[in-house]
């Protein structure tokens, strides 16, 4: 847009690692981003979003921290020393560079490093992965970092089915809001949640913490870490032992119940309230309002997945509405899996016909210390980093940051902000932000398809993704049409066009002032187990699993805890100024960062509120500011995920302390197994 042209109003839509994927309406004025507000466009949510959005975006998009044109590092790694390069030098370096890792010890040397910075389908991966298929680089394994272990877990039950659309918790008698701080990290939930309270339904948290939620829910669980699947076996037998189970619904439609209730059974109320840290009374008290209410609808967070117990966790929650037949009903059953609703082409879009046979696949989690080890036949020899700010959101921070140091291998970061990472790369690719290029949204947490087109031109020199990997395509040599694919081909190559939902469309012309339902065959709204069915090898509901046991080790749940000589839990939930590590350079999230700890574990260690305090474990030691605060059991202290190392005087952060070992499905991430002490500074 020209400059002088009159403020506008341009319908976008929410890219972050968010459930919700709001659609926006952006106030352009003299083409920048002047103003982020919800639009009416996505009817779930309501023209609704969070005070992150609305207050940072803009900053985010013009402020001071915005790559506008490509660099070269001149000083040491973590410097910040970098000089300013053209496109063709900044192509040239990275055509080099990759080139001789490649010729050093071959392609999968070469590692892309990516996350979900943004979730639009184009700029979150598809030309990105059509390059880095064709070179022939290793392949990422991303769920490890996040949502993977919740996924396999609920696929390892009911195959890719998608669960219960959140907006049908209206229709809900009871809601268990299960590890999910609705109001932070799924705000639209909370709306549902407050419709169904005041049309008389019943509201129950289990969480570690009293969140918000919590405090105007019937009742608060407040587990210790890590022991949902406890909980959760202890809820399956009791509702068996009063009667509360749905026989006709086992018989039809659950595959192993018989072994998943042996196992369940061996936690009676006493000895899972001891082990979950809770009274016993509450177990009794869930399982009767649970065995009672029909609609009944679990909602799960992603919080409790960050765990060695977490998959199993979710395997044994998920099991409970298919032993009480609180499946087939709107508005009963699980949230999960939502966004598997829309028909993904993703093979066609990412091009995995081009990834030759044998290429290795590594772990998101096994980066870092990959890139620290000598003896690997084909060692990393050069990183990619997009899409992702490694050293702000790995566990084991310090090792991560030792990673980064190393000045033998090439690594190459393409990015929106100067984060904490990209201080450690060779050469750095400014990335266009979403309100500069068209992309399709689908979601993980509601059934909405969206598309936007750009609101704003490229902010200085940055590019799409797309157009980056198209230019690194050429400049590799690259010529099959698939590398010369417009954005417009791209998003038809996204999402199937036939599909009948799509009413004739292509997905390229979606309107952009509407979300697009996918609702189940025929139209049907989705209601599982009335219009989706499970998609699992027995067609029913698998709550023991042969091929989890075969891939896993756990033919049903299993509890193992963590051992540890440090006493205090360390929960790092999501804040309400970031999203995961993004917006962590505005000044919202300046200065040292709270802790919250209970006045009993405060008083013990003799912290008074205000003071900053030393938070260490084996792995290391970051610096935050004691808030006292009842809201946090004793023995767990919280504080929040995603902020930058300058907001520690240790230079590390809370992922310092987490610790690299691994989930008990899809080898996730173990965020909230760290365990601490807590000292005075
Ligand atoms: S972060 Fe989530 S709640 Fe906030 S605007 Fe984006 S999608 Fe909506």
């Amino acid at each position: 847009m020209p400059d002088g042209q009159a403020s506008i109003t341009k319908p976008s839509v929410c890219p972050l690692d968010c459930p919700d994927t709001c659609s926006l309406d952006v106030t352009v004025d003299d083409g920048k981003v002047a103003a982020v507000r919800g639009s009416t466009a996505n009817p779930l949510t309501e023209g609704v979003v969070c005070n992150k959005v609305s207050r940072y975006y803009p900053h985010f998009v013009h402020g001071e921290g915005r790559l506008t044109h490509p660099m070269k590092r001149v000083g040491k790694r973590g410097e910040d020393r970098f000089e300013r390069i053209t496109w063709d030098e900044a192509l040239d370096l990275v055509h080099d560079g990759l080139s001789k890792a490649i010729a050093g010890h071959g392609p999968q040397s070469v590692v892309p490093l990516a996350y979900a910075g943004p979730h639009g389908m184009l700029a979150g991966g598809s030309m990105d992965f059509r390059f880095f298929h064709k070179l022939g680089a290793t392949l990422l394994d991303r769920g490890p970092m996040c949502g993977g272990v919740k996924s396999e877990a609920f696929v390892s039950v009911y195959g890719a089915m998608p669960g219960t659309p959140p907006e049908q918790g209206v229709d809900a008698e009871l809601i268990i809001v299960w590890s999910n701080n609705v109001t932070v990290s799924n705000l639209h939930f909370i709306r549902t949640i407050n419709r169904a309270k005041a049309a008389g339904a019943k509201i129950v948290v289990v969480d570690p913490k009293r969140i918000k939620a919590a405090e105007q829910a019937d009742m608060h669980v407040a587990i210790r870490p890590g022991t949902d699947v406890v909980l959760a076996y202890a809820l399956a037998a009791e509702l068996e032992r009063t009667g509360a189970f749905d026989q006709a619904f086992i018989d039809r439609w659950a595959h192993g119940a018989d072994a998943f209730m042996d196992a369940a059974r061996t936690w009676t109320v006493e000895r899972a309230a001891e082990v979950c840290g809770v009274p016993q009374e509450q177990i009794h008290t869930l399982a009767a309002w649970y065995a009672d209410a029909s609609p009944a609808l679990i909602g799960i967070g992603n919080g409790l997945e960050r765990n060695q117990n977490g998959g199993n966790s979710v395997r044994a929650i998920t099991a409970l509405p298919v032993l009480c037949g609180k499946w087939g009903v709107r508005g009963g059953g699980v949230i999960a899996k939502v966004g598997a609703a829309v028909p993904k082409t993703m093979a066609k879009l990412q091009r995995t016909d081009l990834i030759p046979e044998g290429t290795r696949r590594m772990n998101i989690m096994d980066v870092p210390a990959n890139m620290l080890r000598d003896d690997m036949d084909t060692p990393v020899a050069a990183v990619f980093v997009y899409n992702h700010n490694p050293i702000a959101v790995f566990p084991d921070q310090a090792k991560t940051v030792a990673a980064f140091s190393r000045e033998d291998i090439f690594v190459v970061g393409c990015d929106v902000q100067m984060t904490d990472s990209m201080r450690y790369v060779d050469v750095i690719l400014p990335a266009c932000t979403h309100f500069e290029h068209a992309d399709l949204f689908p979601a993980y947490g509601q059934t909405y398809l969206q598309r936007a087109d750009a609101v704003i031109p490229p902010v200085g020199e940055a590019l799409p993704n797309t157009e980056i990997f198209r230019r690194l395509a050429a400049r590799f040599g690259f010529d099959d049409p698939c590398f010369k694919a417009s954005d417009a081909e791209l998003m038809d190559d996204a999402v199937d066009g036939g599909d009948p939902r799509l009413g004739g469309v292509r997905p390229s012309a979606l309107p952009t002032d509407r979300a697009l339902n996918m609702t189940a065959d025929g139209q049907a709204e989705i209601v599982p187990f009335a219009t989706v069915f499970p998609k699992t090898a027995s067609g029913k509901a698998e709550l023991a699993s042969d091929w989890m046991a075969e891939a896993r080790g756990f033919r049903v749940p299993a509890y193992r805890p963590v051992e540890s000589g440090f006493p205090l839990a360390l929960i790092t939930p999501s804040s309400a100024d970031r999203t995961n590590a993004t917006f962590g350079g505005h000044a919202a999230s300046d200065g040292v960062q709270p802790l919250e700890i209970n006045p009993e574990d405060a008083a013990a260690r003799n912290i008074e509120e205000g003071d900053v305090v030393r938070v260490h474990n084996e792995l290391g030691e970051t610096r935050l500011r004691a808030t006292l605060t009842d809201a946090v059991r004793p023995g767990t202290v919280f504080s929040a995920k995603g902020t930058w190392m300058r907001t520690s005087e240790t230079g590390l952060t809370v992922n310092a302390l987490m610790p690299i070992h691994k989930a008990d499905l899809c080898e996730g991430a173990c965020f909230n197994d760290a365990r601490v002490e807590v000292s005075k500074a």
